[in-house]
């Protein structure tokens, strides 16, 4: 099992770069879509995490590392992942190292993508998300051709109950809080690879795959 990691705050762009990096042949997860879709359901794991997820703060370890694990034990040995919004913490990073040495598998890139917190701020706000599909819009640089409909597959273009300012403001602070330090972690390890993502969506795709070649 080969991985790469997109890091960075929320509003850094991680959703959007994966979009195009999945065409690259790596498998997409997304705790953050799993946990939504775990809430769409209403599943058992739904009122575990709500309040979690309305206020912005992170769901605890134990469950993350649960899906985690579940998920990549179904993994076949040479699936390419790319994790996006995972890790969060340092137990989970400490976590998935212990699951990937286990099968001898190897994490080759830590993307790191760094912005302005009131450019972050902007982008988030404006945010719209395919309900279908996760396919993520903005109402000024990137509107739906019809709106409210994704122009994908159709689906419901909404805005996310966690993209408001208040609620913005907290996810950054816990993420320097929490998620920062994830930086030191993994350039101390060698893996980590600054991308500036202020520029538009497709300068941040070039730079990374540029990172990826590398
Ligand atoms: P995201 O879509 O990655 O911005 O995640 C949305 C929300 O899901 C976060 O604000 C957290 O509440 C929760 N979440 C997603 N991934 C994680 C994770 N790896 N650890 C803890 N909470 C997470």
């Amino acid at each position: 099992m080969k991985a790469i990691i997109l890091l960075g705050p929320p509003g850094a762009g991680k959703g959007t770069l994966a979009e195009s990096l999945v065409h690259d042949g790596y498998r997409h997860v997304s705790t953050g879509d799993i946990l939504r879709d775990a809430l769409k359901k209403g599943n058992a794991l739904a009122d575990e995490i709500r309040s979690y997820m309305e206020s912005g703060s992170l769901v605890p370890d134990e469950l993350i590392i649960r899906i985690i694990k579940e998920l990549l034990s179904e993994a076949d040995r040479d699936t390419l992942f790319m994790f996006d919004g995972f890790p969060r913490t340092l137990a989970q990073a400490e976590c998935l190292d212990a699951i990937i040495d286990e099968v001898e598998g190897a994490i080759s890139h830590v993307i790191m993508m760094q912005c302005d917190d009131e450019i972050i701020v902007k982008r988030l706000s404006g945010r719209r998300v395919c309900r279908q599909c996760g396919a993520v819009f903005h109402v000024d640089n990137k509107p739906p051709k019809v709106d409210g409909v994704c122009d994908h597959d159709g689906g419901e273009v909404y805005q996310r109950a966690d993209d408001n300012e208040e609620t913005i403001r907290n996810r950054l602070s816990v993420y320097s809080e929490q998620t920062k330090p994830l930086t030191s972690f993994y350039e101390e390890k060698g893996l980590l690879h600054p991308v500036d993502v202020s520029g538009g969506i497709q300068d941040t795709i070039d730079r990374a795959r540029a990172c990826l070649k590398g």
